[in-house]
């Protein structure tokens, strides 16, 4: 049994497309380059394959071929029927049980079942998943069970699972070999990269392309501000560690503001400082859009109002929210927001930060010109392309926050039941709809973390342990929360992939592990 060349051939052609940018039109030639295929076949092939509606052509100097539908909604099964691959691989499957002299022979069912199970396997297979590796996450779904433990990946707010699409925009940047700066064609095919991607991330965020600032993630973004010349920084405990240590670092005035027991912080507060008439020189606000461990949104839009009429600068930490809250730069009006792509489905290593246009922000790395003067070092490619396909997707993910929302009360609800002594943290203040912080008084969350782990279950602690010591969360200490309390608090972070399953089973693990006595503080 074998597949043609032709139906092979195709495929590989398609996937080829389907990993490039989808803006892109791509020649014959290059996909026969690449793809070491013969270019007269394909261009016979292709005529098939733009008779059944799978590509469109484009003529002229940019002339080539781009898919018709996205890369997800074209399976392998498409592909091979407009290449006019037949799956049944001998003359006695081919319907007729006439075989052997008008009747079946000995392997007829043999045959007949095999292009059955390949039809079925082609049409359940889109280009989306050959590029994207979802084969290679199937494959090891399947080992799973005979390994004896299924996985249950609940850390979405450590790190988000890279999306299929963005690692085939990665996969496709790699070979995009010219340096953006560079103003031959090999130079601009790689600036058009960079750009569709951040368009992409502007557009997830309602910010114009050109208040996009790529970075190498959301601390170098964070230190960025933090690092410019403040009188005074009004901050909270609440926030990320990146922006605590360096405004601490900055030599300005800081001013703690205070948090509320529910996580929300008190930035009514920050008027009161500003209005009793002591100046606040050049003067910035941080105040992240969402908490990490609590998930916990703040009203930047309110503080935002405030800074305006004042003359106070506005920075937001709003890493935890894409795809989980919509987000609104324009209409937010602060002057500074930090991105993360791997919080988002993108790859780790490239965030940033956007700046409201006509701010000029003094840039942290110099030597370089690229983007705009504002942030020097040849731009890493491929995470940017990574982060522009993850930034698309995390804006159409918005639709199944609902959903999620309600995975994770039920998650709560289960917990509590199966375990009355479990305290919900912060539940009563509004937060993203993935988060949920559980503790055990009394517990550590360490080993309630560990257990976890080898029940099949991968969350986070709260709390941090240094040098033998147990540490408390500086959130929860911020939120004035009890020792006991903080000391057990783990947080379990939803993802798009989360099932109702997971969440019972979660509830189940957590009953077991919460009687174990070698757990208690
Ligand atoms: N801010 C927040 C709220 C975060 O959760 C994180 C990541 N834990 C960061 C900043 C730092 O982001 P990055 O990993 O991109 O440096």
């Amino acid at each position: 049994m074998e597949l043609t060349t032709k139906g092979r051939y195709a495929v590989t052609a398609m996937a080829d497309i389907a990993g490039q940018s989808d803006a892109l039109t791509v020649p014959l030639s290059q996909i026969a380059e690449r793809q070491a295929l013969p270019l007269a076949y394909l261009e016979q092939i292709f005529v098939g394959l733009r008779r059944a509606g799978l590509v469109e052509s484009a003529r002229g100097r940019s002339g080539g071929y781009r898919l018709a539908r996205p890369a997800a909604e074209i399976s392998i099964a498409d592909v091979m029927a407009a290449a006019e691959e037949d799956t049944h691989f001998t003359r006695c499957a081919n319907g007729e049980a006439s075989c052997l002299r008008d009747a079946p022979c000995l392997t007829h069912g043999l045959w007949q079942r095999l292009g059955a199970v390949t039809s079925a396997f082609f049409a359940s297979v889109s280009l989306a998943d050959v590029v994207g590796g979802t084969l290679a996450g199937m494959a090891r779904a399947q080992a799973a069970p005979s390994a004896g433990l299924r996985r249950v990946y609940l850390d979405h707010n450590a790190t988000a699972p890279l999306r299929g699409e963005a690692k085939a925009a990665m996969i496709a940047a790699l070979d995009v070999d010219g340096n953006p700066s560079s103003v031959h064609s090999e130079g601009r095919r790689a600036r058009g990269v960079i750009e569709a991607a951040r368009e992409q991330v502007a557009r997830l965020v309602n910010a114009k392309p050109s208040e996009v600032v790529f970075t190498s993630g959301a601390t170098e973004s964070n230190a960025w501000v933090m690092a410019q010349p403040w009188d005074t920084i009004f901050v909270s405990g609440v926030e990320h560690d990146s922006i605590l240590a360096p405004a601490r670092a900055n030599g300005a005035e800081v001013i703690m503001v205070p948090v509320a027991r529910d996580g929300r912080v008190l930035a009514e507060q920050i008027a009161a400082r500003v209005l009793s008439g002591a100046p606040v020189g050049r003067a910035l606000i941080a105040l992240q859009l969402a908490n990490n461990e609590t998930g916990v949104i703040q009203d930047v839009a309110a503080v935002t109002a405030f800074a305006r009429e004042h003359g106070l600068r506005v920075h937001t930490d709003a890493v935890q929210a894409p795809g989980r809250i919509a987000i609104d730069f324009a209409g937010l009006d602060a002057d500074t927001m930090s991105l993360s792509a791997h919080k988002l489905g993108g790859p780790k290593g490239i965030g940033a930060l956007i700046i409201r246009d006509h701010y000029d922000l003094a840039p942290l790395i110099r030597g370089g010109g690229q983007e705009r003067r504002r942030r020097a070092g040849t731009e890493n490619l491929a995470g940017i392309a990574g982060f522009g396909a993850a930034a698309k997707v995390a804006l159409a993910a918005l639709a199944d926050a609902p959903r999620i929302a309600g995975l994770r009360d039920q998650l709560e609800r289960d917990v509590c039941d199966a375990v009355p002594a479990t305290v919900v943290i912060a539940g009563s203040a509004p937060r993203l709809c993935n988060t949920a912080t559980l503790t055990l008084p009394g517990k550590l969350a360490e080993t309630l973390v560990i257990r976890l782990d080898l029940a099949g279950f991968a969350v986070s602690a709260g709390s941090a342990c240094s040098s033998g010591k147990v540490g408390v969360s500086h959130v929860a200490e911020a939120m004035g929360l009890e020792r006991d309390v903080a000391a057990g608090m783990i947080r379990v972070s939803l993802g798009p992939d989360t099932t109702q399953d997971d969440i019972a089973a979660f509830a189940a693990a957590w009953k077991q592990i919460s009687g174990n006595a070698a757990l208690a503080a």
